[in-house]
């Protein structure tokens, strides 16, 4: 079964990551319960890569082929001959499993960096844990993709559950499915139970509830309940409470009601400090140069790392050579190649003209509104950073006659870059949204 389950993964994934790291994935056939399933692979990093990318979806196709979901658990295969030295077993559970192991026992206060970016959310989610109920709630944590939304929410769930308190993380979207499955197996006292008696209800991903009628409806009243007994409520979301459309008014305001924190993306410090513990944390040991290459490639967003980290170090095995700068660079070169392929001057446009409201054509064209101005310099400052576009043909792209007012905005935007931080954001943001997108096709 295990082997059949890894062709049907196969089907959903990239021939290359399939090659890469499911190919090593081995089943044991005996496990020590039925609902649980056991992989080995040979090294923590390729586990906690294939726990992060796979895991659930491995648990939800046990689910579709034998009706029952089970839980995952990744491990590290014994090294031959280093008696009872294994790395540390990564689980995930499926969709009704323990209520605990639901959270990533990796996502602890110990493992986050804090830096100005999270300082507050880190700082609100850490007097949370120490006094839930009581302090801020709900406690509501907002920003971009991978900034550590969720790690955060559930280093307070890892706290308290450490104190034997009840912890229930769901995402939205499992909020759904349970609803609705509930709903129509006439089990709604069984949902109500595990919704409303607990003692930490986390809800991650809640800009989902967008539209959702009746979930919403549900859900103001686990929310209305758990708050009135005084149990402590976190969520968190991509955006705000008041931008999350077809909220209905009294959810927004009593995701309101107790503190709204916000996450930015780290600055390079951070970055760096964030490697290092990930580093740390899956055994690998890499150079300052490394280190400070990988923040300076990646972009804000933090999951990249671990699928970084994991790589060079499978590669570094593979070819038995230790990571140097010169090695980290040709290993991920494709990588990174492949995101600024994907990356084209019209693409940059769209998404500059959307954000600052302006069209592309003003852009293009000779105005001088200060606006319009501004959008341009924008622009031809991400064209050069993000694209292969020489001077000459960014200039060409804009109509100028030559490179030099190509050359004079790039130094603009660095000096402004150093003297402003809110330009500094304003720019990271339009970097990230543009990385973000999908390829065009
Ligand atoms: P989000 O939920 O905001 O999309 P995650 O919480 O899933 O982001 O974080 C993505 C990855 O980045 C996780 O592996 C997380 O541990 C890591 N991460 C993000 N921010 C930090 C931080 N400040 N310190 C340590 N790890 C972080
Ligand atoms: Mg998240």
């Amino acid at each position: 079964i295990g082997d059949t389950i890894l062709e049907m993964l196969k089907e959903e994934i990239s021939e290359v990551e399939y090659n890469r790291y499911v190919k090593q994935m081995s089943f044991l056939s005996k496990a020590s319960r039925s609902d649980l399933a056991v992989f080995e692979v040979p090294n923590p990093l390729i586990a906690s890569w294939i726990k992060n990318r796979y895991a659930s979806k491995i648990a939800h196709l046990f689910e579709i082929k034998t009706g029952t979901g089970r839980e995952v658990n990744i491990r590290v295969k014994k090294a031959k001959g280093v008696a009872g030295k294994s790395g540390p077993a990564a689980t995930v559970a499926p969709s009704e499993g323990p209520k605990h192991s639901m959270l990533n026992p990796a996502y602890t206060f110990e493992n986050f960096v804090a830096g100005s970016s999270n300082q507050f959310a880190y700082a609100a989610a850490k007097s949370v844990s120490e006094r839930p109920g009581q302090v801020y709630n709900p406690l509501f944590i907002y920003g971009g993709v991978g900034l550590g939304k969720t790690h955060l929410m559930q280093a307070i769930g890892n706290v308290m559950l450490l104190q034997g308190k009840t912890v229930v993380y769901t995402s939205v979207e499992q909020f759904v499915n349970d609803f609705t499955r509930h709903l129509r197996n006439q089990t709604m006292d069984r949902f109500k139970e595990k919704y409303r008696q607990c003692d930490l209800l986390l809800i991650d991903d809640v800009q989902f509830l967008s539209n959702k009628i009746q979930t919403q409806e549900e859900f103001f009243h686990t929310f209305e309940t758990l708050r009135s007994e005084g149990k402590q409520i976190v969520l968190t979301s991509d955006k705000p409470p008041k931008r999350i459309a077809g909220l209905e008014a009294r959810l927004q305001s009593r995701f309101e009601w107790g503190l709204v924190a916000d996450i930015q993306p780290p600055e390079l410090e951070t970055k760096i400090a964030i490697i290092k513990k990930k580093c740390e944390i899956n055994r690998v040991i890499l150079g300052d140069d490394v280190v400070n290459y990988i923040a300076t490639v990646i972009d804000n967003n933090t999951r990249e790392i671990e699928g970084i980290l994991s790589k060079l170090h499978a590669y570094s095995q593979l070819m038995h050579q230790e990571i140097t700068l010169d090695f980290a660079k040709n290993a991920l070169r494709e990588q990174l190649q492949e995101k600024s392929d994907n990356i084209s001057i019209d693409g940059i446009m769209k998404t500059i003209a959307k954000e600052l409201n302006v069209k592309p054509s003003e852009i293009r064209s000779k105005s001088r509104s200060r606006n319009i101005v501004a959008a341009r310099r924008v622009a031809i400052y991400l064209a050069r950073e993000l694209t292969p576009m020489s001077m000459p043909q960014i200039a060409q792209y804009f109509g100028m006659k030559d490179h030099s007012t190509v050359s004079h905005t790039m130094k603009k935007i660095h000096q402004l870059l150093e003297e402003d931080e809110n330009f500094k954001v304003k720019i990271n943001e339009l970097h990230n949204k543009i990385t973000a997108m999908p390829p065009e096709t």
